[in-house]
């Protein structure tokens, strides 16, 4: 028989459970008990979710109350001292390192003010891990029982479970070393850390765990040798009489590079990611020894569409031939983490695109209806595949997915479209002819603060609860009340605010052909932070001008030069779920097409500074290096410059970047005559030099807008000196790090008026 394994089910619930309850608990509106008996409910919800669907393999561990890597320190006692010290309840210092504590005194105990940890992106997942920290007394031991305990209650429940435990290369090289620590290789740890997981897996076994599952899933990144010959050491010393067995995990990618890690490993299984690289099916059979299990992923954990079930059963067959039936089991590519909980909740989709998703729980159905499928024979599962086909082939043939139009312009994109006129030289001297833009530029980075107000006067219209015209008399008032502060303050270029934006994709999906939004479709972004991405369901065009209004009434206003605002292609398609039946490439490209015509739009409106942001385009970069990663840089680069090349000379483009660090080579690439990055949290000194070289303007943002705090005029000065022992005064813009849209007025009015008069004493000197 071919079992059916999950590898992670959302742990957020249905309804946002999870956020609910740990944010009434920060706030003191909840108990721990309530806390932790919400995070019960929920476990058991998951688990018999899965064992009435059918499924032979659930996991259990793959809870967690903000992340489950942090999980994992607080078990490996990776705790540094200035978390440890304040001597917390665990569940506070687990807390207080995943997103900071700052706590009055009481009576009974003293001030907290602590950090969090630093949080990074899951590969390249939109989901965000809090990054172990090694400091130099750092002391394994098993600080917690949380794994045994979950795999106990699941067991009470009469649910037999496989625990899911991040495998200990992965951990030690997804780490880094603390501030106290800094020449640290996490990786030579390894040696210490070994016996702590040895320990963990004899109590697992002695609860009756049979088996783990260990993930290393940095097995699909370029590795240095000593982290891949850190593998047989590891599951040499894992693998004995007193643990479970072991089946190890990989996802996100190809394991061909490392397969030698692999090989010889005396683990009990192997599981790697098929619906990504099925290429690798023969590698990875080849590296297994006759008698290891391969979990064949095969039914995608990272997106929403139903999969083609002929198509699975075809490939998991193909595994069979290899290996024969009784080593193959069927499962999902990776943790269901990453997709929305439940189809069941979205009444507001048309059902004849709703028949073509499949959340978590729709994709735990699907890989129980693959293996018995295998075992029992198609006709087993006859009703169920003959819908599956129907439903992919009524998506194929669709007019919502496919529209000649779009297609045809796309196939008439040429080379020439994705330059500017002129280089940056001619473009600088025409647009300097024509826009009163003085030295040391000041200029934000597009929203003010979003009040409450604004939020209630938006919903009331999406509820329709009052006019289009009365929705649109408040953002003119808005909008100029923002220009109004702007010029007040000082500020060279202005934008007009973005009040009338929920959020910079969801805004433009709204309007443009293509998209579908859910109701439900919550995925964890980081902690209790979830977003909810749109859908890419069709090819995507611009039915009308979407931000043309607002812009062209802000500029009507003021005399100074108004910036239009959009968001980029690429991060239109990277914080969407995009569509799984072309390429993400052509995606982009249709999304571009429609900003393309949005630009020329604006401009023709007489909106002659124009930014396109693109915050996500690093986060799009294939894990590895190589074709695949070269490829990406390609596409994502024309995209932009497709949708922004279309216009005159003296029209100024401006890009936008933060999250994350950047390739210089590939912003160099996006030709954008003005960029701004986030920068003012760096505390690399190479960093500034990265970009020193930087031939177009460029703006490095001043100030962390995450923060309330309000730099003074002089430390504005100091970091502009710095900045100027580096980049030619001619080149540089003066900016926040971001958009003001999470900030209050308050602080957003004092830090911009020293960052303005700091600008001004810059531009009297020189
Ligand atoms: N223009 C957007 C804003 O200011 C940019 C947001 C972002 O880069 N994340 O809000
Ligand atoms: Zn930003």
């Amino acid at each position: 028989m071919v079992q059916s394994s999950v590898l992670g089910f959302p742990r957020i619930g249905p309804f946002r459970e999870l956020k609910k309850t740990t944010e009434a608990y920060w706030s003191g509106k909840a108990t721990v008990e309530e806390l932790f008996k919400v995070g019960k409910e929920l476990r058991e919800k998951n688990w018999k979710l899965q064992k009435e669907a059918g499924v032979d393999i659930i996991p259990s561990n793959d809870f967690s109350f903000y992340d489950h890597v942090l999980d994992h320190s607080l078990l490996f006692n990776v705790i540094p001292e200035r978390y440890s010290k304040y001597e917390l309840a665990p569940i506070d210092t687990f807390f207080a390192m995943g997103r900071g504590l700052q706590r009055a005194a009481t009576d009974s105990a003293p001030a907290v003010d602590v950090p969090a940890t630093e949080m990074v992106k899951w590969f390249d997942s939109n989901y965000h891990y809090v990054r172990p920290t090694f400091s130099k007394n750092v002391q394994f031991k098993l600080n917690g029982t949380k794994p045994i305990d979950e795999f106990l209650e699941a067991k009470a429940l009469g649910i037999h479970t496989r625990p899911v435990l991040v495998g200990p290369v992965s951990y030690l090289f997804l780490g880094k070393a603390d501030k106290d620590n800094l020449d640290l290789e996490p990786i030579t740890l390894l040696d210490q850390l070994l016996p702590v997981y040895a320990e963990l897996l004899a109590k697992l076994k002695e609860a009756g765990a049979d088996s783990v599952q260990i993930d290393e899933p940095v097995l699909v990144l370029d590795l240095p040798t000593e982290v891949q010959a850190a593998y047989k050491k590891a599951y040499e010393f894992l693998v004995s009489e007193t643990a479970p067995k072991l089946f190890l995990t990989s996802y996100f990618g190809d394991v061909r590079p490392n397969i030698e890690s692999i090989k010889g490993l005396p683990v009990a299984g192997f599981h790697a990611d098929f619906v990504r690289v099925p290429e690798q099916l023969d590698a990875v059979v080849g590296a297994l020894s006759s008698t290891q299990i391969l979990s064949v992923g095969i039914v995608n954990g990272r997106n929403i569409w139903k999969a083609n079930l002929s198509k699975a059963i075809e490939f998991v067959k193909t595994a069979i031939e290899k290996v024969g039936a009784e080593r193959v089991v069927v499962a999902t590519s990776s943790s269901l983490l990453h997709t929305p909980v439940t189809l069941a909740n979205e009444k507001k989709i048309s059902a004849e695109i709703k028949d073509w998703f499949a959340f978590a729980t729709e994709k735990v159905t699907e890989v129980v209806v693959i293996a018995k499928a295998v075992t029992d024979g198609v006709d087993s599962v006859a009703d169920i595949l003959a819908a599956n086909t129907a439903s992919i082939a009524a998506r194929e043939s669709s007019s919502i997915t496919n529209d000649p139009a779009v297609r045809e312009r796309v196939s008439k994109i040429t080379e020439e479209m994705t330059h500017r006129k002129s280089p940056f030289a001619a473009r600088l001297a025409a647009q300097k002819a024509h826009l009163d833009i003085p030295a040391f530029p000041t200029t934000t980075i597009g929203s003010f603060p979003q009040t409450k107000d604004i939020r209630i006067v938006r919903n009331k219209f999406t509820k329709g609860e009052i006019s289009a015209e009365e929705y649109e008399k408040f953002i003119e008032k808005e909008i100029a009340s923002v220009v109004k502060f702007q010029e007040e303050v000082g500020l060279d270029v202005l934008v007009h605010g973005e009040p009338e934006r929920n959020d910079m994709v969801q805004y433009f999906g709204e309007k443009f052909n293509g998209y579908v939004f859910t109701s439900n479709g919550w995925v964890q972004s980081y902690g209790s932070r979830y977003v909810r991405p749109p859908i890419i369901v069709g090819d995507v065009s611009r039915p009308g001008p979407i931000t043309v209004k607002e812009s062209k009434y802000a500029q009507s206003i003021t005399k100074k030069p108004m910036k239009g605002m959009l968001t980029g292609p690429v991060t239109c398609l990277r914080w969407s779920f995009p569509r799984d039946d072309i390429s993400n490439k052509i995606q982009a490209q249709q999304l571009a097409l429609a900003l393309l015509d949005e630009v020329q739009d604006l401009e023709a409106a007489g909106v002659y500074v124009i930014q396109v942001d693109e915050p996500a385009i690093r986060e799009g970069l294939p894990l590895r290096a190589g074709a695949e990663r070269d490829d990406y840089v390609k596409w994502a680069v024309e995209s932009f410059r497709l949708a922004t090349s279309g216009v005159e000379d003296k029209t100024q483009i401006h890009s936008h970047f933060c999250y994350s660090d950047l390739d210089p080579n590939h912003i160099k690439a996006l030709d954008a005559d003005v960029v701004s990055i986030e920068f003012s949290k760096k505390d690399d000194p190479n960093y500034i030099q990265e970009f020193s070289e930087y031939p177009n303007h460029i703006g490095l943002g001043l100030f962390d807008i995450h923060s309330p705090r309000v730099p003074p005029k002089e430390e504005f000065v100091a970091r502009i000196n710095e900045i100027l022992k580096v980049y030619p005064k001619e080149n540089l813009w003066i900016n926040p790090d971001c958009g003001l849209k999470t900030r209050g007025w308050t602080e957003t009015r004092a830090a911009l008026q020293n960052m303005v008069d700091a600008a001004k004493e810059f531009r009297a000197k020189y």
